[in-house]
């Protein structure tokens, strides 16, 4: 059985959601809130994703912001067809414009740090640090029982994973976050055979257009393979016990509660 990567996140969040969703097959409750983010997460995520390709042409930090802004009508106008499944039973046309003003408020972040990178380090090397080997780069491994996709993929000395998040920004990293990237790392690792530990990936949060890292120290493998053996046995059928996280505010904020409560 392969687990992908992504259901490390559910898990993290909690488990009894990952039973919900997977065996069940049950879906969250649809709210305004929950459709909101999920057009949200298309949009920046796409923006994201293209950004490096965009900027390919600038000699300078004039122009940044005019390209990004419209390239963002583009994605809002592709979004619907790229993220069909996702995205289809949302009335994505009440949406947009909150979600663009809001993205237009980011883009001047993501304009303003680019200008300060191009001004310090110059064109060439900020569009290498931003420059993704590959976007959306599947692979798996049956030895580490792990399939996935990767947002981005930097190839430096080594292959470097990068998860997009468009969501809030944590203090720190959130730990789903933390055991997707290091997953990652670990089916690159399997993927090209490397000798050589990728020490770390990175976290990259849209909406303030920052990169965080995530170290991929034994503890946090450990904890990686952990949680995948704990999944298969979710899978399997084994149910977790209501509320196992003790954080009455995550099921607040779930999309499970009511159909949770009643299991
Ligand atoms: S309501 Fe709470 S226990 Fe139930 S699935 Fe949601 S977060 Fe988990």
């Amino acid at each position: 059985m392969k687990i992908h990567v992504s259901s490390l996140n559910e898990y993290s969040f909690c488990p009894r959601c990952l039973y919900i969703s997977h065996v069940l097959k049950i879906d969250p409750e649809p709210s305004r809130e929950r459709s909101r983010g999920l057009v949200g997460h298309a949009v920046r995520k796409e923006l994201s994703l293209r950004q490096a390709k965009l900027l390919e042409d600038i000699r300078d930090t004039d122009g940044i912001e005019i390209l990004l802004l419209k390239e963002l009508n583009s994605v809002l106008w592709d979004i619907p067809h790229i993220y069909k499944k996702m995205l289809q039973d949302i009335e994505i046309e009440d949406l947009i414009p909150e979600i663009r003003n809001e993205v237009v408020r980011e883009i001047k972040t993501m304009n303003e740090r680019l200008g300060i990178m191009i001004r310090e380090i110059g064109i060439h090397d900020t569009l290498k640090r931003i420059t993704p080997w590959r976007v959306e780069y599947s692979l798996e491994s049956n030895r580490l029982g792990f399939s996935g996709r990767i947002d981005k993929v930097m190839k430096e000395d080594t292959y470097i994973p990068i998860e997009i998040k468009t969501g809030g920004v944590p203090e720190s990293v959130w730990e789903g976050d933390r055991l997707q990237t290091c997953a990652y790392a670990m089916l690159l690792e399997e993927e090209f055979r490397l000798k050589k530990p990728i020490p770390f990936g990175y976290v990259e949060y849209t909406r303030v257009h920052e990169r965080r890292p995530v170290m991929t120290t034994e503890q946090v493998r450990r904890r990686v393979i952990n949680a995948r053996d704990s999944i298969i046995g979710i899978l399997d059928g084994k149910i977790p016990d209501i509320c196992p996280h003790g954080s009455g505010r995550k099921c607040d904020a779930c999309g499970y509660r009511e159909k949770c409560y009643e299991i």
